[in-house]
């Protein structure tokens, strides 16, 4: 979000500062902006304003400088809050997976009875095989 621009301010480019292609608002330009602290009034001191929410750009076609805030958008958002219609969406999701679930150890269930009763059915063939052979 461009904010301001101070007209003809002395700037110096920061070395190793940022750089970025970027439609410049004052003449149109897309040009590279390069990362600049602003000299004060005295020209003497060259006063940083490269800070966390506070940075200079120069457009390098018309050499403007902007100051360059950061997006509000970037700010972490509340939640905003739940509505009543949600809140049942969400409690009924919360009922259906528990349904789910209950039905899933059900069916646990019945799988482990119809392979106790496949256990038993092979332990009583092989006890009558056995009988067989005994009898002989
Ligand atoms: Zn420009």
């Amino acid at each position: 979000m461009w904010l301001l621009f101070h007209r003809n301010a002395k700037t110096r480019t920061v070395r190793g500062g940022e750089q970025f292609v970027e439609t410049c608002p004052e003449c149109g330009v897309r040009a590279t902006f390069v990362e600049v602290e602003i000299s004060n009034k005295m020209g003497l001191f060259f006063v940083d304003l490269v800070g966390e929410t506070q940075r200079a750009y120069r457009c390098g076609a018309c050499g403007q400088t902007f100051d360059l805030k950061d997006e509000p958008d970037a700010a972490p958002r509340e939640a905003p809050p739940k509505s009543p219609k949600e809140l049942e969406r969400e409690r009924q999701a919360a009922e259906r997976a528990r349904l789910e679930a209950e039905q899933a150890r059900e069916e646990a269930a019945r799988a482990r009875k119809v392979a106790a009763e496949t256990r038993a059915v092979r332990i009583e063939d092989e006890l009558a095989e056995l009988k067989k052979r005994m009898g002989r």
